[in-house]
């Protein structure tokens, strides 16, 4: 599909697209840059790449395809150290959990005749670094794509032919809708998780060696949350602000309802509710997202 695929970050996200192309024969070459050279080592090593750089626009040199695969908040950084070696025609994308930020941040820097074509694959683990990635982390998944207004239609569908190759289905949409729909079905669930842990750490007759010796399913499936990638995670939430504090809000006006519920004993308020939540369940089920 491509001559030559340059990725810029080559954590978990990165590394498995570059497990993908090599297993699928989908690029020539392979180029990657990383912030630490550690990492790059590491990449090295594992076969990911064909070249490794430690300057972004030698990276990118040549390139017909550029994936940014760094945490959110350094997209800016890396848009402008990049636009030097991009050549004409190139398509630019990324991987990035939130979709308006990335294209206040990104598509000024780029120069004319390169394509930002804005993607998140809805998959994910985790772990971090690019041992962590495999080359089937995106089968039968989603991967939404964002083009801004005026994006060219024949970049998006090589991008969006480049998903469909991953194993995933792909879906476009406005960037603003994506944020709000990812900030109720995945940031707000992170935070909370962020929250709960830091809770229960927190409290002082519970002791830590208790809490990993009692720790039941429910507290246990929120630690593996929370320990996701505190930079990715941080940038997440700087970057769709308004959207997360909206689902925020609306969330702790429903939790004082079941508060008020639990003081006053209304068995049928948290019935009722249990219930009702016990249906969505069933939905992800049938469609086979669980
Ligand atoms: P990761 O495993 O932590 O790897 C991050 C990569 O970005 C590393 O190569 C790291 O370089 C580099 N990096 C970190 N901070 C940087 C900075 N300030 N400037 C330049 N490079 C920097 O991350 P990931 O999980 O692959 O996530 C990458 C992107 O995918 C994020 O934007 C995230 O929102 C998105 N995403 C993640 C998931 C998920 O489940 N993890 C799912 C969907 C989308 P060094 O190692 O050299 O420091």
């Amino acid at each position: 599909m491509f001559e030559r695929i340059a990725l810029i970050g080559i954590g978990l996200i990165n590394s498995s697209i570059a497990r993908f192309v090599r297993q699928d024969g989908l690029a020539h070459e392979i180029i990657i840059y990383s912030r630490r050279q550690t990492t790059l080592d590491k990449a090295m090593a594992l076969g990911l790449a064909d070249r490794a750089e430690t300057d972004p626009a030698a990276a990118v040199e040549g390139a017909d395809l550029v994936i940014l695969g760094a945490p959110v908040g350094a997209n800016e950084t890396l848009a402008k150290a990049i636009a030097p070696g991009l050549k004409p025609g190139a398509i630019v994308t990324d991987v990035g959990s939130v979709k308006s930020a990335v294209i206040r941040d990104v598509a000024p820097h780029l120069p004319e005749g390169v394509h930002l074509v804005p993607a998140h694959p809805v998959a994910g683990t985790e772990h971090s670094g690019p041992e962590a990635g495999f080359a089937e982390l995106f089968q039968n998944h989603w991967c939404i794509l964002t083009p801004p207004e005026g994006c060219d239609a024949a970049a998006t569908e090589k991008v969006a032919e480049f998903w469909r190759r991953a194993g995933s289905t792909v879906d476009i949409m406005d960037a603003e809708h994506h944020d709000k729909v990812l900030a109720i079905t995945s940031h707000l669930p992170q935070l909370i998780a962020y929250n709960i842990v830091g809770t229960v750490l927190d409290v002082e007759h519970v002791t830590k060696r208790e809490v990993v010796k009692y720790a039941a399913g429910g507290f246990r499936d929120f630690t593996r949350i929370a320990a996701s990638d505190p930079e990715m995670w941080r940038d997440v939430f700087l970057n769709n602000r308004e959207a997360v504090l909206e689902m925020l809000g609306r969330f702790t006006e429903d939790l004082a309802v079941l508060q008020r519920a639990i003081r006053w004993g209304d068995d049928k308020a948290l019935e009722e509710l249990f219930t009702r939540t016990r249906a969505i369940r069933r939905d992800l089920i049938e469609a086979k997202q669980v």
